[in-house]
């Protein structure tokens, strides 16, 4: 074993966790020596802007992060090209599938990520794997593939089984490449982990506006074509045509490296509050953790854990991992929407939760916020983002009801005849949005009877 002066860190995956781990690594300790493994040919790059690589509205070079002098400058190696294909945790060795020398370790730090999730739909993975025109979008070699497809066999229509947040992001740009483009989703509303049915269907309105079609409780049972595809059925015989399938169907934690080295996993591999894993010096990070029975598979959790992966490493046990918040906007330009943290309370095992919303159907503005014992724990907030910033100051912390009133625009109409209240706090409607002829359910008096209570 090397002195902690020259100890090596070496890190196997090279996006968003296993780059800030090294930068963290870095910022922490001038000396140590960081190696970072990828089988990607790349440099560390976003995959938010995936989506936008295939029409060409971002160049290839413009979505990589961090190029070659960053590295060098922070004297972290980067390896690319090299897949890991074995750990060998006892003589602390990492192997490669060719015939190189497998290389040492001190601390070895897993940032394996995920790959899509294929659903058990025939021919699906076999159409992926013979390039028949069924893709999924996870790396820059991927889109450029999907790019070359569409040219390829000048595609006209395209398929997009997942109604979720990629789904309807990739949805969105083939739609802008003058692709007619459905979406499918399994379950009987868009975004169904982070939306709630109401807001779900508004939601599905402002994708149509946008001339994506959306077809839901669409459960995908075979895809059709012979050389390539020609389109889906679906389990209740619907058959829908096109020249290119996308799958944006969730995804699966990448285990098997550790698992076969013997470290415990279950969905993702497994973690403690340092993010250590079950055997000595081996550490994990990012979308393959599985923390508390919790997978993440968003950025900020890939942030906050890469902080306290770095601490570990280097021995300094100060503060421990409490999970992240679940944070998730829809970047489709136009649409202003953001879920985060709880947002189904009935889902709940415990009491004294509050909702305050405001559904304005006619600007089609969703408004959210949830309460648990006086303290913000989620919100979604759609067509119109004003209550943002506060909302993610305020997370977890106890909030002042009469401000979210205020903050929301939300009131309270008084009907001048009975005293009977509208408080639209607690009701579907806001109150302009009631028919011409609503009657006061107290004294049947009609809607200009109403007045705001100041
Ligand atoms: C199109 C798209 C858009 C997204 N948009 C958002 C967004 O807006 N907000 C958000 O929070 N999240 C978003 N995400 C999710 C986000 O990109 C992931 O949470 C993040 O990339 C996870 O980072 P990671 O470093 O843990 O893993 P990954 O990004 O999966 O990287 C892991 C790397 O390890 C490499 N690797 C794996 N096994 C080996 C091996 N054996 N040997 C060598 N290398 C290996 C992989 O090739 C890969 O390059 C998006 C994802 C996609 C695909």
């Amino acid at each position: 074993m090397k002195t902690n002066k020259t100890m090596k860190v070496v890190i196997i995956g090279n996006n968003v966790a296993g780059t800030f781990t090294a930068q963290n690594l870095r910022s922490l300790n001038e000396d140590i020596e960081i190696e970072i493994y990828t089988e990607e040919q790349y440099p560390y790059y976003t995959r938010i802007k995936l989506p936008e690589l295939i029409p060409e509205k971002v160049t290839l070079d413009s979505m990589i992060v961090f190029k070659e002098e960053w590295y060098k400058t922070r004297r972290i190696n980067l390896h690319l090209n090299k897949k890991v294909v074995n750990i060998d945790p006892k003589n602390k060795t990492i192997l490669f599938g060719n015939d190189s020398e497998p290389v040492g370790y001190d601390k070895l730090i897993l940032a394996l990520g995920s790959t899509p999730n294929i659903p058990p739909i025939k021919n699906a993975r076999e159409m992926k794997d013979q390039n028949k025109g069924v893709f999924t979008l996870r790396t820059i070699d991927d889109a450029l593939k999907i790019r070359d497809y569409l040219e390829k066999f000048s595609v006209k229509k395209a398929i997009v089984i997942g109604g979720g947040l990629l789904g309807l992001e990739l949805a969105n740009q083939l739609k802008d490449t003058n692709l007619e483009t459905t979406v499918v989703e399994f379950f009987p509303r868009l975004l169904p982990r982070q939306l709630d049915e109401e807001c779900g269907a508004m939601l599905k309105k402002e994708i149509e506006n946008r001339n994506i079609k959306v077809v839901l409780n669409a459960a995908t049972e075979e895809i059709l074509g012979n050389a390539k595809v020609s389109g889906i059925k679906l389990k209740d015989g619907r058959i829908f045509e096109a020249g290119i399938i996308l799958i944006q169907a969730g995804i699966r934690l990448t285990i098997d490296l550790a698992k076969n080295a013997g470290i415990k996993t279950n969905r993702g591999i497994i973690v403690n509050e340092y993010l250590e894993t079950s055997k000595k010096d081996i550490y994990a990070v990012g979308d393959c953790v599985e923390y508390k029975n919790q997978v993440y598979g968003i950025i900020p959790a890939c942030m906050e854990q890469s902080k306290i992966v770095a601490a570990s490493v280097i021995g300094s046990k100060r503060v421990e991992y409490q999970g992240t918040t679940p944070k998730n906007t829809l970047k489709i330009v136009g649409i202003e929407l953001t879920s985060i943290g709880t947002i189904d309370p009935s889902k709940e095992e415990t009491g004294g939760w509050e909702i305050l919303k405001k559904a304005d159907k006619e600007d089609c503005c969703y408004q959210k916020l949830i309460l648990k014992d006086n303290k913000l724990k989620g919100a979604i907030l759609f067509g119109d983002n004003k209550a943002l910033s506060y909302v993610y100051k305020k997370m977890e912390e106890d909030v002042d009801k009469e401000e979210l009133r205020k903050l929301l625009e939300l009131y309270i109409f008084v009907c001048n005849n009975c005293g009977m209240e509208y408080d639209e706090t607690k009701m579907n409607t806001v109150f302009e949005d009631l028919p011409a002829d609503f009657k006061c359910p107290g004294c049947k008096g009609s809607k200009d009877d109403f007045k705001k209570k100041e």
